[in-house]
């Protein structure tokens, strides 16, 4: 089964400038969370060695923009936001790909005074003007002394054929934003197993994690409403049975990581001008910040459309029982008009 898939693309998000920077922001706050490693987990630097690619900062720590990256995507495919990510489908804002219909309303964001939802959250540059965005994720740090145990894997690499246009397509429409299923317990077959199957590839060895590290991180914010801060909570914590894709090697099953809430900070930023600005702060810790999150989220977990279907369907964890591999290149040079679903429907599912 090819490992992703596709999120369809539903509402584009209604575009609006962004809280100026002048203006008191009435609201902010702070979310601190626990992010744990389900499978092999690598957010990687390349080494100046031959093929080898290695953990940031020996796996003690996760970027902040790792983090925000992550997010961000998350947040654009369950909120409509701008195609800022994939920029495949546009070339320098001018829409640029023959085999699909543009889609209306996802263009990049090409106006400081309309931004979508993704972009006024977590920033926009256009023609060198930059927005910073309302939303700050800062490093995960491990949890543990030392540094993480790592274990070495030979991964098969290979990109699919990028102008295989029939997974991206159907019906002359685009099919949506890439998401990759989880199948951490099933790294892949062996090597050789998958070179007689698809074909030689060519294999590089990976330092990676082992599973069930853990990092603590925080997320600060500011200025956001209602609609925007319940697509952040969203977007870090999911709903039950969902996980993330984070750092490396997302196609071999690397990267899945389970976010939970530690605590939630909201701040009054207005109530020190009101009287009893001791109200201005308040903590929901534990159990009572699952509950605030339930709370915020309840809409976008009780939404039954295509877009949240999708994210459901891709983002379960572990994901359906199956063997996993891109099509070889032999076997795209022989189906060249074959779409996703007959690549999987071939490659049938196997306990
Ligand atoms: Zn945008």
């Amino acid at each position: 089964m090819n490992p992703y898939d596709f999120i369809p693309l539903g509402r584009p998000s209604p575009r609006q400038a962004p809280p100026g920077h002048h203006l008191l922001t009435a609201r902010g706050g702070t979310i601190h969370a626990r992010l744990t490693t389900l499978g092999p987990f690598l957010v990687a630097q390349q080494t100046g060695m031959q093929n080898t690619i290695v953990p940031v900062g020996q796996g003690k720590v996760i970027p902040g923009s790792s983090l925000k990256g992550m997010l961000r995507s998350m947040a654009e495919m369950v909120g409509g936001g701008c195609i800022s990510l994939s920029g495949s489908l546009y070339s320098r804002g001018i829409y640029d790909y023959s085999p699909a219909e543009e889609p209306h309303g996802f263009a990049p964001c090409d106006d400081m005074g309309r931004l979508c939802i993704t972009c006024r959250m977590f920033g926009a540059l256009i023609r060198r003007a930059a927005w910073k965005g309302l939303v700050e994720p800062g490093e995960g740090q491990w949890l543990g002394s030392g540094a993480p145990r790592k274990k070495s894997f030979d991964v098969i690499v290979g990109q699919p054929k990028p102008s295989h246009h029939a997974f991206y397509v159907k019906n002359r429409k685009v099919r949506g934003r890439k998401a990759y299923y989880h199948h951490p317990d099933k790294i892949m077959v062996s090597v050789s197993a998958q070179q007689a199957t698809y074909g030689a590839r060519q294999t590089i060895q990976v330092r990676a994690l082992e599973p069930g590290q853990a990092y603590d991180f925080s997320v600060r914010h500011e200025g956001l409403d209602p609609r925007a801060y319940a697509l952040l909570l969203y977007a870090l914590f999911l709903e039950e049975g969902l996980s993330h894709k984070l750092g490396w090697g997302k196609p071999m099953g690397f990267g899945s990581v389970k976010i939970e809430p530690l605590a939630i900070v909201e701040i009054d930023l207005l109530a020190r001008y009101r009287r009893g600005g001791d109200r201005a702060t308040v903590r929901h810790e534990g159990a009572a910040a699952v509950a605030h999150v339930d709370e915020k989220t309840k809409d976008l977990r009780g939404d039954t459309g295509e877009v949240m279907e999708a994210v459901r369907r891709i983002f379960r964890c572990p994901g359906p029982e199956a063997k996993w591999a891109y099509p070889s290149y032999s076997w795209f040079k022989e189906n060249p008009r074959a779409a996703l679903e007959e690549f999987n429907a071939r490659e049938r599912t196997v306990r």
